[in-house]
């Protein structure tokens, strides 16, 4: 199939295999965060623009599910030769609408890959389970199907690994799929589309509605659509989460974050230190397994100084330069939330040893701040409790490893944890007390990949199967089961 090259100005929705435009005159603009230039404008498409979306879908579906197995895993193998291809080229639009540095939107679209590796091994993930003679004479027999048109909903800090998280995995299965990316990183998705349809995904296979609520609203209340994907912001989450099962979808929300690094006083200092500096500033902090508090146990001064020399050197700028590491924020609106941040943690009390506000650049040169850091933060803090999303570190002292995982325990959220120790039993302990649902063991980002699941606990997740892995085929698939009497 042709591929249409799309307009880079004006960006247009990807319906039944044509670039369309929106129903819409309403427009965003997208900027680089890290130069203020303008990269497009971004369609706010409306319920009827969702509507058309969801019409090619449903009606792509009717083929696309009796499309063998094998041969829908086939075009997973040319779309994951296609995506290694452009590597760079993918990274560089990843740079330039989200603003993360280069190495980092390298590494992101790597994890993109890799999610389509997964999905490239369908036939053998999608096989059912038999028994025979249940009774005599009578086989069971379970298979899998697909649900029917997906929706996938995306945030801005993750444009390429998110939604390969979700639609590559959904329509292998035999779905097809409406995508909503973030308003403020719709770029690289219609480059995923290209890429896609290159790959041999038939028309109206994937489909891409830009904008924002009225498109959101659109896809959780057609009735043609079966199930979402979602990832964001907690309190869009959970109004994703509860208006998708209210009307009777299948949904999986991924929520925000509060991530804690217990470090104990037999940590190795240094490798501490690097992986705590590079988990909260990489990416601005604008990650979901981003940490931003540590729990300092016993007197560790040493550690607190370290932290804040390292803090000091760091390189910030734009993502394209090599030696940055700390990159603008998407927006100057975040960037003004996150001081409000900074003042609210004076204000309680908190010590401000690292203020980040001294490197703010003025916002046509960029959405920059500096690290931040908080000491003696406690936990009943603003600062403490709420996602700050930004290069914004609290650091919060405690007495024991108990005490450690009782501030963990007390957080709303549970997406990610870890601790820094050589002690085997202290590791044990985390292991079974720590409440999240995914720790590290020195490891400063314990994201899992994609042969597992993506798992938050507590108000990080809404839902019950988790992206990615053996949850990921259970949630795009129905089980049907069939039962036969040999004995006629
Ligand atoms: P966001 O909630 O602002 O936006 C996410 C999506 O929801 C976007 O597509 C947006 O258009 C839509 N949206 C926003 N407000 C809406 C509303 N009121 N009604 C309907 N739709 C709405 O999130 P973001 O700022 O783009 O992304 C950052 C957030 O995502 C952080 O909280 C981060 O922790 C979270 N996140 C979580 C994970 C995870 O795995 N748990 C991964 C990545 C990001």
């Amino acid at each position: 199939m042709a591929v249409t090259k799309s307009d880079t100005k004006l960006l247009k929705n990807f319906i039944n295999g044509e670039w369309v435009e929106s129903e819409s005159s309403e427009q965003l603009e997208v900027p680089n965060p890290a130069t203020g230039e303008l990269l497009a404008r971004v369609p706010i498409s409306t319920k009827k623009d969702v509507d058309k979306a969801v019409k090619a879908a449903e009606a792509a579906f009717q083929s696309w599910k009796n499309v063998p197995v094998p041969k829908r895993a086939r075009i997973m193998y040319k779309f994951h030769h296609l995506l290694n291809e452009n590597h760079e080229e993918l990274a560089h639009l990843l740079v330039q609408e989200n603003g993360k540095a280069f190495k980092e939107a390298y590494g992101e679209i790597q994890r993109g890959i890799e999610c389509v590796e997964f999905a490239a091994g369908a036939p053998t993930h999608m096989m059912g389970e038999t028994l025979s003679n249940i009774a005599e004479d009578i086989d069971s027999e379970m298979f899998r199907y697909p649900l029917g048109v997906v929706g996938g909903i995306t945030p801005f800090n993750f444009p390429m690994m998110v939604p390969l998280w979700m639609f590559p995995l959904a329509i292998v299965c035999g779905n097809t799929f409406i995508l909503k990316p973030s308003e403020r990183t719709p770029i690289l998705a219609n480059r995923l589309a290209e890429l896609i349809t290159e790959a041999g995904a038939p028309k109206g296979v994937f489909n891409i509605v830009h904008g924002a609520h009225d498109v959101v609203n659109g896809l959780l209340d057609h009735e043609d659509i079966k199930a979402i994907s979602f990832v964001g912001s907690q309190p869009v989450a959970k109004y994703v989460y509860q208006t998708a099962a209210q009307n009777g979808k299948r949904v999986q929300a991924l929520s925000g974050a509060k991530n804690h690094h217990i470090v104990m006083p037999d940590a190795d200092l240094d490798k501490a230190v690097q992986n705590i500096i590079s988990s909260t500033f990489g990416s601005a902090g604008q990650r979901c397994m981003a940490c931003s508090a540590v729990v300092v146990v016993g007197e560790n001064d040493a550690l607190v100084q370290a932290l804040r020399e390292k803090a000091d050197g760091l390189t910030i700028g734009n993502g394209m330069d090599e030696e940055t590491l700390l990159t603008p924020v998407i927006r100057e609106s975040h960037r003004e939330k996150v001081v409000g941040y900074i003042e609210k943690g004076v204000q309680e009390g908190a010590a401000l040893i690292r203020d980040g506000r001294q490197e703010m650049t003025d916002s046509k040169d960029g959405n920059f701040l500096g690290p931040t850091i908080f000491d003696h933060v406690t936990p009943q803090m603003t600062i403490a409790k709420e996602e700050i999303f930004a290069p914004v570190l609290s650091l919060l002292r405690a007495e024991s490893l108990d005490e450690g995982l009782d501030y963990i325990r007390k957080s709303r959220y549970g997406n990610g944890a870890t601790l820094y120790t050589k002690d085997a039993s202290a590791v044990r302990k985390f292991r079974e007390e720590a409440d999240a649902g995914m720790l590290g063991i020195n490891v400063g980002v314990p994201a899992t990949m994609a042969f597992f699941p993506f798992s938050g606990w507590k108000d990080s997740f809404y839902g019950d199967l988790h992206v990615n892995g053996k949850d990921g085929i259970n949630f795009y698939t129905r089980k049907k089961m069939i039962t036969s009497r040999y004995d006629y």
